[in-house]
């Protein structure tokens, strides 16, 4: 018998808190053959905030933007979730320096401080060179850690 769960959520939806490794130790606990991380995609919620904008809009501005995380290697995906939507504003952010986050240990280990600054910021600047429907960059300083 193949076991497979194929209706994961993780943290990333908004009905669950749970971290992705924690769905897939459990699915090797339980000698899954596969598992499926699902996360929610409901375009609705942008146009529930939509009502808001109308029923408030005496009081206030509302605007729906979004932070997109920039890396060059999903130029194409990023591009076309961008131009999918009609967002009010976009930051564009650098959350990731190749497949590590830049606030993590394991990004300065192994060379200078002055070297995984120069790669943190060569990276943004990849990013200000590819990637132009953005308004602002966000947070140039995401390798402090929090
Ligand atoms: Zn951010």
């Amino acid at each position: 018998m193949i076991k497979a769960d194929v209706h994961v959520h993780s943290k990333f939806s908004p009905d669950s808190k749970t971290e992705v490794i924690f769905h897939i130790e459990k699915a090797i606990e339980q000698r899954a053959h596969s598992i499926c991380i699902t996360d929610h995609y409901d375009i609705i919620y942008l146009y529930k905030k939509n009502d808001a904008k109308e029923k408030y809009k005496r009081e206030i501005d509302i605007l729906i933007g979004v932070e997109v995380g920039l890396l060059s290697q999903f130029k194409k995906q990023i591009n076309e979730f961008l131009n999918r939507y009609e967002f009010d504003f976009i930051i564009g952010s650098s959350h990731f320096v190749g497949n590590i986050e830049p606030y993590q240990s394991i990004f300065w280990e192994n060379r200078s401080e002055k070297e995984a600054l120069r790669n943190y910021f060569e990276s943004i600047l990849e990013n200000v060179k590819i990637f132009k429907n953005y308004d602002v960059y966000g947070h140039l300083d995401y390798y402090v850690p929090f």
